[in-house]
């Protein structure tokens, strides 16, 4: 099948000509005639597999007809660089309709945002704090929103969103067409579904596996030479761009010295960053600038960097699922990809989980000549007590909505997800890119 097949207005099949796609790919095939044929649907697709344009473009198609003004399609996305990068994909692909988007999230100012609003926007990505912050101003309102788009809606639970996720949908018109798209359905998620989205169609592509394109090594090493290994890969490695992950921000931080210590160009990535920080790691490492990014899971959910050739975990992730979505950052689009992780004697259990999701044991290498007997470096004792006093296992969220780290009590006001705090911690950066597609 190819494109012109899905009868996309022909705008958008030049748009999709210039950027080089002419076979849709399996979400893409299944989701967009549902889509365009206005039917509720759920995709259950991992990320690389081209679902945001499978979501796009029936949207787009949808909003070329009737008036421009009102906020037509809101897409809802768990994190800023998310809602960045789809409302990225909606302008590239909507140039030359006419159509106008913003990206709406926390940790900048609202005016900008407002003046937006007020010129008028067709299509919102948004993440749900911001969101219901512009909401109860009255500065955007959402009563003509006629497409509903929930992306990576599994992370959003977990992540503690449901309620504001409901207070948005509470503002929605009842009858509208609801797609939402999640790498997996909990039972939670279920029960969104059948009151946001009835009747759905539910389009699944492949199980929650990562994609084939992956090569999957683990590194057995003492906690204590887990850096020195880290950077001897980094070394050997004939690496492009990298992008590590931490259990932590600390850990990502104390990382990110080391590594640019040994001379390697790095940033960081995680939710203790303002935003003009983040925007600067991200636009940095997009363009090569930056060719190392060291990140927690949060921040890097979803995140769409080409040429990412190598993940490596750093900290193994507390879930298969997490290490799907970590490892799901490489071999995006048919590109190969190789994911390293280093795992500690204590790490057994969720490399067991892991290697059961797989259904088969991953490869477990050792870098020839790399001194595993050597004895440990200074401080390496007293850097993991901090680590653990510190950091904790911050991980990825559990079912309960929180970090590990915070099951005890309630959510600790600086980890909660920005979009949910208040503007205390406002920067001078403009809003998400808002402009008139040419
Ligand atoms: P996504 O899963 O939406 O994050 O997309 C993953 C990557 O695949 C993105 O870099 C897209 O630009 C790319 N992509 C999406 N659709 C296609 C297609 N039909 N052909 C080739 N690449 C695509």
């Amino acid at each position: 099948m190819n494109f012109s097949e899905l009868e996309l207005h022909p705008t958008l099949l030049a748009n999709l000509r210039a950027q080089g796609y002419v076979t849709p790919t399996p979400i893409q095939t299944e989701a967009i005639p549902a889509a365009l044929a206005g039917r509720n649907l759920v995709g259950l697709a991992q990320t690389g597999t081209g679902k945001t344009a499978a979501f796009v473009l029936p949207i787009l198609q949808h909003l070329l007809d009737g008036r421009r003004g009102p906020i037509r399609a809101l897409i809802v996305t768990p994190t800023r660089e998310l809602a960045d990068q789809v409302n990225a994909a909606v302008q590239v692909l909507g140039q030359g309709t006419g159509l106008r988007s913003a990206a709406i999230y926390g940790g900048v100012g609202m005016e900008p945002q407002e003046r937006a609003l007020r010129a008028g926007l067709d299509i919102v990505v948004a993440c749900p704090g911001r969101l219901l912050d512009h909401l109860n101003r009255g500065s955007l309102r959402l009563d003509r929103v006629e497409t509903l788009v929930l992306d990576e809606a599994d992370r959003m639970l977990d992540m503690g969103f449901l309620p504001d996720i409901r207070r948005v949908i509470a503002a929605l018109p009842v009858k509208r067409h609801t797609m939402l798209f999640s790498a997996t359905l909990s039972p939670e998620l279920q029960g969104l579904v059948a009151t946001t989205a009835p009747n759905a169609v539910t389009v699944q592509i492949g199980q929650s596996r990562p994609a084939h394109t992956i090569q999957h090594a683990l590194y057995p090493v003492p906690q204590h030479h887990k850096t020195s290994l880290l950077l001897e890969l980094l070394h050997r490695a004939d690496t492009g761009s990298v992008l590590i992950f931490t259990r932590t921000k600390h850990r990502a931080n104390r990382l990110l010295q080391q590594i640019a210590r040994a001379g390697h160009s790095a940033a960081a990535l995680h939710s203790n960053r303002s935003q003009n920080q983040r925007q600067v790691a991200m636009d940095g490492f997009r363009a090569g600038r930056f060719r190392i990014l060291v990140a927690t899971d949060i921040a890097a959910r979803g995140l769409d960097v080409d040429r990412v050739s190598h993940v490596i975990n750093y900290d193994v992730p507390d879930t298969p699922d997490a290490y799907i979505h970590r490892i799901g950052r490489t071999g995006r689009a048919e590109r190969t990809g190789e994911a390293f992780t280093l795992v500690t004697p204590e790490d057994n259990d969720q490399v067991r989980a892991i290697e059961k999701a797989f259904g088969r044991p991953l490869e477990r290498r050792t870098v020839a000549e790399f001194d595993y007997n050597a004895p440990p470096p200074p401080h390496a004792q007293e850097m993991a007590h901090h680590d653990e006093r510190l950091g904790q296992r911050q991980g990825p969220p559990r079912r309960d909505g929180r970090p590990a780290a915070q099951r005890q009590g309630p959510p600790r006001r600086d980890e909660r997800p920005r979009e949910l705090q208040h503007e205390a911690n406002r920067t001078s950066r403009h809003d998400g890119p808002t402009r008139r597609l040419a």
